[in-house]
């Protein structure tokens, strides 16, 4: 999950703001990846923009890391309708449900540990679905890891994770950014469980609800992250009219989001 700059603003200093203009203009280029690579990214119905390569795949739409199993596989898996602006995509689930996926935070500050805990709550508190999730002390099915990153072309990384493999565990792994410029030198223990929220999200198989229109979360122009939604199956029951606020959306607000109401119809309907 990303924060732009100006939600960034409404939280932190005034003293970094010169150095956020300066690198709004900046459009990071994919170049030290190859256009095959681009290419598959883009069948899997991924943007190509800003595309980096990371230790163990290409990290995309800023937080999400597919590795090299993803980008080989057929992109077949359905659109989920909720709301114009909402669009529950997943790549793929978690297999062998009911299950329980044990999370382990490793060497980071408390503030990550407690928000891990808290995260893991608000899934486990959901009604009718048939994953919960338990903390270990180590090597979880997802081990928490940070990283530390200053913010590069406007935007800053506040976390990444990736999609369940193939044979349906979760993905193993999600990076919490330390740098005191992603939470601040005191960081609130809602904003970061809602991003540990968010990147869980992804462990188990959700893309960004606005995968279709980053702007929405994001700001800046209008830019269609994905396919055109063929296929696209309306969840039965949701309502159709927007529902603000998704803990899928791409870039966060600053503020502590949790499941709105669709969030939670979509989780008790693929899980
Ligand atoms: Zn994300």
């Amino acid at each position: 999950m990303k924060a732009t700059l100006k939600a960034f603003l409404f939280i932190f200093t005034l003293s970094f703001l010169a150095i956020s203009c300066k690198r709004e203009n900046i459009a990071p280029k994919s170049s030290d990846v190859s256009q095959a690579v681009l290419n598959q990214i883009a069948a899997q119905g991924f943007s190509t923009e800003n595309v980096k390569k990371v230790s163990n795949g290409y990290l995309v739409e800023g937080d999400i890391v597919l590795t090299n199993e993803n980008l080989t596989q057929p992109a077949s898996s359905p659109t989920l309708l909720i709301a114009n602006e909402e669009q529950y995509r997943t790549t793929n689930l978690v297999k062998n449900i009911p299950r329980v996926i044990t999370v382990s935070v490793t060497n980071l500050p408390t503030v990550y540990s407690n928000a891990a805990d808290a995260a893991i709550a608000r899934y486990n508190a959901l009604s009718g679905t048939r994953i919960t999730f338990q903390r270990v002390s180590s090597k979880g099915n997802i081990d928490i890891i940070g990283f530390n990153e200053g913010p590069s072309g406007g935007y800053i990384t506040l976390g990444s994770s990736g999609f369940p493999t193939s044979s349906g565990n979760p993905y193993n792994q999600i990076q919490m950014n330390t740098n005191a410029q992603a939470y601040g030198t005191n960081p609130d223990l809602g904003y970061v469980t809602s991003v540990i929220q968010h990147e869980m999200g992804h462990c188990i198989g959700f893309r960004h609800t606005d995968y279709m229109n980053r702007a929405f979360s994001c700001g800046g122009r209008r830019s269609n992250e994905g396919s055109a939604g063929i296929g696209a199956i309306r969840i039965p029951g949701t309502p159709s009219k927007a529902d603000a606020g998704s803990f899928m959306l791409a870039c966060s607000d600053g503020s502590d989001r949790t499941f709105n109401a669709n969030d939670k119809i979509a989780m008790a309907y693929l899980y």
